[in-house]
């Protein structure tokens, strides 16, 4: 490659330069992420330490040639490689996965030492770049799969997938070309298939952290949905949510004349175990009371909190005689159970009636039966 040659413009030190300092950039982002985001989203931490890292490897890299090899490609290697393993690994407990660090990481060290011998003791540029394709081709594709298995699908998680494929796929590619082109002697040389590495590099390694960042975003997005659509206490639904969802059921059956059924529960004397046991029982009682109930229902049935110690339970496409059966198995469930403190519930059903059913109008007859259970002595089902 000449100098006149066009290609020798294109200056890979000041690429590698630049992509190091672009890996810096999105660990600040990442680390304010960090900071301002919940404790609930994991691994953001070790994404910042590995963008940083790559940070410290890019401009050590840049090094090379100027201060000694060991330092500008052994140490620039072993950056590298802590980078992109310190990213997956952040992915791994953002997750929910508890994973070791030290056995992948000794190989990555391993790895590292190998390919210092073929630099100092027997210098083979083939090997190194070898060794390096593969640690990094093995990275990307494992990070890949790992989103692939555990993401959702969302942009976030499906760009971070397609930019890790091709992250697997430029390692593939540099791989083949070591033996199909003309090698040079190390990254900074104006090769042509270097100067396609070092210019696809920094946009792989920013797209990366960007997708890092999109699926963090994500992640919060998801969890503030949660938390307005539930009831933060026993994670029943909201008013607000169970009402729409109510609403929904409703035009469904309206519109293809199916039977839909509304439970109404309200636990019996609850005052009293706040009054005896405390606040705290009585709050561990509603969220025990919600997870029993939980464990009777079909998937498609819904529980919401509409007040205090006031649940209300839907059932899709349910008659009125399974309805029955249903309450009777709740209220008969819970007056067994003794913990945590022994409670007894009082159960208005209903069903919709055909044409022109609010879903106002389901709840007052739900309320007026759960009434009339109250009056006939508690612990039992009344229907209306
Ligand atoms: P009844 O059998 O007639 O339903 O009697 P009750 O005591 O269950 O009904 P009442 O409406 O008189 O009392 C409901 C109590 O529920 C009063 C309130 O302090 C309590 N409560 C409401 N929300 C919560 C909560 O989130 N946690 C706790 N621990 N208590 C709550
Ligand atoms: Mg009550
Ligand atoms: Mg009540």
């Amino acid at each position: 490659m000449g100098p006149s040659s066009p290609v020798a413009f294109v200056d890979p030190r000041t690429i590698v330069l630049l992509t190091g300092v672009m890996g810096g950039l999105m660990a600040v982002v990442l680390f304010f992420l960090r900071r301002n985001y919940p404790a609930s989203v994991r691994g953001l931490s070790h994404w910042a330490g590995g963008t940083a890292l790559l940070f410290m490897a890019g401009l050590t890299a840049a090094t090379r040639g100027i201060l000694p090899d060991l330092f500008g490609i052994s140490v620039a290697n072993l950056l590298t490689f802590s980078g992109v393993y310190l990213q997956y690994f952040g992915s791994q407990h953002f997750f929910g996965l508890k994973p070791r660090f030290w056995p992948r990481y000794a190989v990555i060290v391993a790895m590292t030492l190998l390919s210092t011998w073929f630099l100092v003791a027997d210098p083979q540029y083939r090997v190194r770049l070898m060794i390096s394709t593969v640690v990094l081709a093995w990275l990307f594709s494992a990070h890949a799969r790992l989103i692939h298995v555990h993401g959702v699908r969302s942009f976030a998680y499906r760009m971070a997938i397609a930019v890790l494929v091709c992250s697997f796929l430029s390692q593939v590619l540099r791989l083949a070309t070591a033996w199909l082109l003309p090698l040079g002697t190390g990254i900074l040389d104006n090769t042509p298939q270097n100067l396609v590495y070092v210019i696809s590099y920094p946009f792989l390694m920013l797209l990366t952290a960007i997708s890092l960042v999109l699926m963090a975003t994500d992640r919060v997005r998801a969890e503030f949905e949660h938390l307005a659509s539930h009831d933060s206490l026993t994670n029943a639904l909201s008013r607000r949510n169970l009402t729409d969802i109510c609403q929904q059921e409703l035009d469904r059956c309206n519109r293809h004349g199916r039977m839909m059924s509304v439970l109404l529960i309200d636990i019996d004397h609850f005052k009293s175990i706040n009054d005896n046991f405390g606040h705290q029982a009585g709050d561990q009682v509603l969220v025990q009371f919600v997870q029993s109930v939980k464990t009777l229902l079909r998937s498609a049935d819904v529980i919401g909190r509409i007040g205090g110690e006031e649940f209300v339970v839907l059932l899709p496409e349910t008659p009125l005689d399974v309805a029955l059966v249903v309450a009777e198995r709740i209220r008969a469930t819970v007056a067994q159970s003794s913990k945590p403190q022994k409670i007894t519930v009082s159960i208005g059903v209903t069903t919709n009636r055909p044409q022109n059913d609010s879903v106002d109008e389901l709840m007052a007859r739900s309320d007026r039966a759960m009434y009339q259970a109250k009056a006939n002595g508690r612990d039992q089902v009344v229907r209306i």
